[in-house]
């Protein structure tokens, strides 16, 4: 996978850092934490292909409940 060079938004420097990404799944969600290029410029996260297809393969695992490797760290709340 080749990493990013440049923002595609606004050309910005883009420098690799752990992040933290809320999927969701039905009404499960879960926090996520890889790596990618964020842009210093206007913040912007570059997630690559691989990093895509991980979030969809967890997003799938909450809408069918498949949580057992997953590691419960609180509650989640909707407020309305
Ligand atoms: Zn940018």
């Amino acid at each position: 996978m080749i990493p990013f060079k440049k923002c595609p938004i606004c050309e910005g420097e883009v420098v690799k850092k752990d992040v933290e990404k809320l999927l969701k799944g039905g009404n499960n969600t879960a926090v996520v934490k890889v790596q990618c290029e964020v842009c210093l410029h206007c913040g912007e996260r570059l997630f690559t292909l691989e990093t895509i297809k991980y979030f969809e393969r967890i997003r799938s695992k909450l809408e069918r409940q498949e949580v057992s490797d997953f590691q419960s760290v609180g509650y989640n709340y909707q407020v309305v």
